[in-house]
């Protein structure tokens, strides 16, 4: 019987390194229930035990994510449901009742320390070059409990070397004298992750514990706490972690990063008058302050990079202007991706299914996934080919699929596509479907549909303009004007004309496309239009014609 689990901490957004960690652990599981084995279980858990982090959204929005993806769990919370036994918060009687039985068998003892102590203790280590590492012999300990210091508990970890037998890095062992007893009791009386990971995989019966190998150097410890508890402890496989392809880590703070060379860049430098660096900060950041609502200290930490906090990149990121990084699974749902090209696609990321497969049903995935399979180094996060996966996965997926897509991408992003009735809907993704990346490009490319085109003078200059643009545009009107039945089929004979008039008129010869380069910029507002018939079609009459009359007047 195998059981694994998902164990996020909901304290922000779900990273896709999260997601993939989650794939896998719920494709071992899949694994072993088609192999006619006794079933695998995948279980989901809300490792809410830091009080001051977790948040009720966070939670909610990972397991949204987690279910657009379509990694559902078979234990675990009720979408939308009351808290249960899933989160880490409804179980401290459990942790506090096997808190106690290590302190009553002289493994776990209670420490005094207040913060500033501890602090001047590590700050003392580094000074003399020393790692710090917290023992229940070493000097200098605060001896009993102090007022206004309320008092942790620390585990008394074993001085003995300790082996983690891992699944894909093989064996890995930590020294004895590189352990410390970790405190496994906050001073808020919950228990820490440490603690709670290990009575929670014990009693969930937890047979495989898959998870990135950031927490290789947790396992020791646990390993310690399993044996002090007298548990059998699960297997365990540390995942590679997630990089970018210029090999920095793919990590949260990537947003912050962003935002914040973005304003140095551009904004700070920019305020007319203001020449001395720190001045033109300060107003930079009060003009910020203002236009965001954040308050200014706030603003401040950020850039001074205290905080590196994702709505404080979000909410400056809004009022700049600057795009930001795709790294949570719901920036790429907001992009347009669709859920079954990011599970592909993440699946690889670290996994080589062998044979240069890429393109991969769930089922296929499920047969082929083996932790022999997975790579030890980092892995690499190739922007490029997601996006050549996800026009892939959009051209193999019917319309009807594509649809259910869009309104998955609607829900989350505000578009003027949202107004589009079914029928329009489908128009669009005829239109549009061999030709996209992401929903997000047919989005944006169908404003016009919805609204008012804005005119790129450019295209203006170059297509109408230039090339005998408005004497095109004039003849195309009357043919157009003449055509009685609006329809794709009633359009056809006037739009063969204008093509034809266009080659001759335009130059364009032989390039139909081209030929009708100045009816898209009049309708659209840039010459990137699906084909000229359809856009017509659903234009409609009234909305064509006066667009192109306007193109027209704007010229003469
Ligand atoms: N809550 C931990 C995290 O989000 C889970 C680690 C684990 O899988 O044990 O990193």
């Amino acid at each position: 019987m195998v059981k694994t689990r998902f164990a996020p901490s909901p304290t922000g957004f779900l990273h896709v390194g999260g997601a993939r960690t989650a794939l896998y652990s719920w494709l071992f599981a899949h694994k072993h229930q088609v192999h006619g084995g006794p079933g695998g279980t995948f279980v989901l858990r809300i490792e809410d035990t830091d009080q001051i982090r977790s948040t009720a959204e966070s939670a909610a929005g990972i397991l949204n994510d987690l279910l657009w993806l379509g990694l559902n769990w078979d234990e675990g919370p009720v979408v939308g449901g009351a808290k249960n036994e899933y989160f880490q918060s409804e179980r401290l009687p459990l942790y506090q009742k096997h808190i106690e039985e290590l302190l009553a068998k002289g493994v776990a003892y209670e420490a005094y320390e207040s913060p500033q102590q501890l602090s001047a203790m590590r700050q003392a280590a580094e000074k003399e070059k020393r790692p710090f590492r917290y023992r229940r012999d070493m000097p200098g300990r605060q001896a009993a409990p102090q007022e206004g210091v309320k008092p942790v508990v620390r585990f008394a970890m074993p001085y003995k070397d300790i082996t983690v037998h891992d699944l894909i890095l093989g064996d890995v062992t930590v020294k004895a004298d590189e352990h410390d007893d970790i405190v496994i009791r906050k001073s808020d009386g919950f228990p820490t992750y440490h603690f709670a990971v290990v009575v929670d995989d014990h009693y969930m019966q937890i047979t495989h514990v898959l998870r990135a190998q950031e927490h290789l150097m947790n396992t020791f410890k646990h390993l310690g706490l399993y044996e002090a508890l007298g548990w059998t402890p699960p297997e365990h496989a540390h995942l590679p972690l997630v990089f970018n392809m210029d090999n920095s880590k793919m990590s949260k703070r990537e947003k912050a990063k962003v935002v914040r060379a973005a304003i140095t860049a551009h904004i700070a430098p920019g305020l007319p008058g203001v020449t001395n660096p720190k001045e033109a900060a300060l107003a930079s950041y009060t003009d910020l302050s203002q236009k965001s609502g954040l308050p200014l200290p706030v603003i401040q930490d950020f850039m001074s990079k205290k905080s590196d906090a994702v709505e404080t990149a979000i909410a400056l990121a809004a009022v700049t202007k600057t795009p930001l990084p795709e790294i949570d699974v719901q920036d790429f749902r907001k992009s347009g991706y669709l859920p079954e090209a990011l599970l592909n696609f993440i699946a690889l990321v670290g996994w080589a299914p062998g044979q240069d497969r890429e393109i991969l049903s769930m089922q296929q995935m499920i047969e082929l996934f083996s932790l022999a399979g997975i790579q030890k180094t980092n892995a690499r996060f190739d922007r490029k080919k997601l996006a050549w996966m996800n026009g892939e996965y959009i051209r193999k997926s019917s319309l009807d699929r594509l649809a259910a897509a869009v309104e998955s991408f609607n829900a989350v992003t505000d578009y003027p596509l949202k107004q589009a009735s079914r029928e329009t809907l489908m128009e669009l993704l005829g239109m549009y479907h061999e030709r996209m990346v992401t929903l997000a490009e047919m989005a944006e490319n169908s404003r016009f549909f919805f609204e008012e085109p804005v005119i790129d003078p450019q295209a203006v200059e170059k297509h109408i303009r230039n090339n005998n643009g408005v004497n095109f545009l004039k003849e195309s009107l009357a043919l157009l004007e003449a055509v009685a039945d609006w329809s794709k089929v009633g359009l056809h004979d006037a739009h063969e004309k204008i093509l034809a008039l266009g080659a001759d008129a335009i130059g364009a010869r032989g390039k139909r496309g081209a030929a009708a380069q100045p009816i898209r910029v009049a309708l659209s507002g840039n010459a990137i239009t699906p084909p000229l018939l359809e856009t017509l079609a659903l234009l409609g009459r009234e909305r064509a014609l006066l667009r192109l009359r306007a193109a027209i007047d704007a010229q003469t």
